[in-house]
């Protein structure tokens, strides 16, 4: 998907604890940004962070970045308690929402079928939704990993318009790559990614059959961090990153940043 900026979102989960943190973290990434003097910022890099439901409401937009959520309800209002609307989130300024995160699925049982009431829930609003998909450990050591991705990726795409295909990014998020906290060796290796990514473009040009699907983006998430991004970024088919522990503390953040704003031409 070359021309549309690398999307590089920010899930930061159930972290900062308080709106002051939530906040602190919001500016100096909004600081460090501005500090490299990059005009062409928003033309090469798509940033979206997504914190915690219950902090989007004291974020403002940032010059730098856009506002997603972590998560929502598929039905559009009514008595669902605890759960947020899409209504809600666009009220709120999101332009992004993350659907299927693997956590979603292990915690809060999310099955393909569920994302799909989500996805298409989502679609009938304004948000940008990134649908995550991938194998567990058991399944990759299986030899399942194909099998798994296509069957997530038909059911949760089961009667999705086509017409809605270009607002919507697949994150391939290999589940034991996730929060290894591993350092540079908690990452999937980049090899074994370009043959997700282009299978997953395959999968979904077969169920569309359209070049339509050319225009969805697709990108990669599990332990990114400033010391393998640079892998990452060689891989030419990858339109963007989708970064969970490291995307909390700018310190860790930022580097990869400017590691994506470097290696983009425009
Ligand atoms: C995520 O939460 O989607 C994620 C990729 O997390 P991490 O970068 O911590 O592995």
């Amino acid at each position: 998907m070359k021309n549309k900026p690398f999307l590089l979102a920010a899930n930061w989960k159930m972290n900062p604890l308080t709106i002051k943190e939530a906040e602190r973290i919001a500016r100096s990434l909004e600081q460090g940004i501005g500090g490299m003097k990059k005009k062409d910022f928003n033309q090469k890099i798509e940033l979206v962070v997504c914190p915690p439901a219950v902090f989007l409401g004291c974020f403002l937009q940032g010059k730098y970045y856009k506002l997603g959520i972590q998560n929502i309800h598929w039905e559009s209002r009514g008595a669902y308690t605890g759960e947020t609307a899409t209504r809600m989130a666009e009220d709120l300024g999101c332009k992004y929402v993350i659907l299927g995160h693997s956590e979603r699925r292990k915690y809060f049982g999310e099955t393909d079928q569920i994302i799909n009431l989500k996805l298409r829930g989502t679609l009938k609003g304004s948000l940008q939704p990134i649908v995550c998909v991938g194998e567990t450990k058991d399944e990759r050591d299986k030899n399942q990993t194909t099998k798994v991705i296509k069957s997530q990726l038909e059911r949760i795409f089961d009667k999705v318009s086509i017409l809605a295909l270009p607002r919507i990014t697949i994150a391939y998020e290999p589940v034991w790559a996730i929060s290894t906290m591993e350092g540079a060796n908690g990452a999937d290796n980049p090899d074994d990614v370009m043959g997700i990514i282009i299978l997953i473009r395959k999968v979904i040009t077969e169920m569309f059959r359209s070049d339509v699907t050319e225009r969805v983006r697709i990108i990669y998430g599990g332990s990114v961090n400033a010391k393998n991004v640079d892998n990452f970024l060689n891989l030419d088919i990858l339109d963007g990153f989708l970064v969970g522990g490291a995307s909390i503390s700018t310190f860790d953040f930022l580097p990869i940043i400017r590691k994506v704003y470097e290696s983009r031409q425009i």
